[in-house]
């Protein structure tokens, strides 16, 4: 049985949002617990952070700890998940380089999430070499680990996609030294790209539109309060809209039935009290006091272990430190792979010298 390698990561551009959580993080906790994977690897990707904020080092370095914690608090476990930081793999730099010659500019050009994030960035003329290139730097870190699962959002196909035709390239031209990844999405569709408070298809980072999972009780209290739900619904008479609804939208993607006995018992789920919003008569801030007390549900433990790791920064660092080393060796060994494959590791190839010498010594 061949094995089964998870790698997955997040930026370091800020603290995780529960976007990340649903989209990603909750997938990677149960597949590291289910024991059906022979490694997992989860990058804190600052060297790809940093193709958008050349100018902000210190935000970057500041944020690596940030989602290290949440991480931790989340659940992953250093003993059972290598934990690193890109940036200390120089190996995969190395990769992304040779992967270039199996990229066109004008299939760079076609990835819809980074076309879109240009667009969302403002970087129409002047968009940084390394940004646009980012796709062919994550197959680098997918690849470098025989990655075979890669659990992610919605918004992450393309990237994925990419790097498995470069895998195809490479083996074709070289040898079959790549693994072609698959994708792992959350199961529950309003997971897969969970949409800001204010109702913008994507919570994200750079748009400040999100939940942190280490926001205080307050913080989400306010944030769920003023939350955009349909602009029709103006008396509590009125019947709702689900549809773009986005306290709806996180009640489909947190809401189990039990918190209904507990929180809102005149309704048995949430199909139940979808049914009165539209039907009319039932006000936003019934729901959306329904569904703070679901995020605390979800979200308290998470903050509390987050507390605890927090007393213990040097010991989360000693993490990163050891992952990081380990994940080197990993990628270190790939890379010797993949330059035997390309044929550019002369000093290790005895028949190379050997013919090269008969070649002038006859
Ligand atoms: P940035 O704005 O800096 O790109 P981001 O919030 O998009 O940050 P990333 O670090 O790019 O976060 O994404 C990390 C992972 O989280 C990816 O797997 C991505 O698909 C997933 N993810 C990010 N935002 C969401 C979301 N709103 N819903 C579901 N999954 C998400
Ligand atoms: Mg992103």
């Amino acid at each position: 049985m061949s094995n089964k390698i998870i790698l997955t990561g997040d930026r370091p551009t800020g603290k995780l949002h529960v976007g990340h959580y649903v989209g990603s993080l909750k997938n990677r906790v149960e597949l590291q617990e289910s024991g059906e994977y022979d490694k997992i690897y989860i990058m804190i990707a600052d060297a790809q952070a940093l193709t958008d904020n050349i100018e902000n080092p210190e935000k970057i370095r500041e944020n690596i700890i940030e989602v290290a914690l949440d991480y931790l608090a989340c659940g992953l476990d250093p003993n059972k998940a290598t934990i690193f930081i890109q940036s200390q793999v120089p190996e995969l730099c190395e990769l992304s380089f040779y992967y270039m010659d199996m990229v066109t500019v004008a299939r760079l050009q076609r990835n819809p999430t980074v076309k879109n994030e240009i667009k969302m960035r403002n970087f129409e003329a002047s968009i940084p070499v390394g940004f646009f290139t980012y796709p062919i730097s994550q197959a680098a870190d997918i690849t470098a680990f025989k990655a075979t699962t890669v659990p992610v959002g919605e918004d992450q196909l393309p990237m994925i996609e990419q790097t498995r035709e470069i895998v195809r390239k490479f083996n074709q031209v070289y040898s079959e030294v790549l693994i072609e990844p698959d994708v792992i999405l959350p199961s529950n569709k309003a997971c897969l790209r969970l949409p800001g408070t204010d109702g913008k298809a994507k919570m994200s980072k750079s748009l400040g539109n999100c939940i942190y999972l280490s926001d205080t009780e307050e913080e989400v209290r306010k944030k769920v309060m003023g939350m955009y739900t349909d602009p029709t619904h103006i008396k509590v008479s009125d019947p709702g809209h689900l549809e773009g609804n986005t306290v709806f939208t996180y009640l489909d993607a947190f809401c189990k039935d039990e918190y209904f006995a507990k929180y809102l018992p005149d309704y048995a789920n949430l199909q139940e009290l979808k049914d009165h919003y539209t039907r009319g008569g039932l006000g936003d801030m019934v729901v959306k006091r329904f569904l703070f007390n679901v995020m605390q549900e979800e979200f308290e433990p998470i903050r509390n272990r987050r507390k605890e790791f927090e007393k213990n920064i040097e010991g989360v660092y000693e993490i990163l430190r050891k992952g990081s080393e380990e994940a080197r060796k990993v990628a270190m060994n790939t890379l010797a792979e993949v330059r035997e494959a390309m044929k550019i590791n002369y000093f290790d190839d005895d028949e190379l010298i050997k013919s090269h010498k008969e070649k002038y010594n006859n």
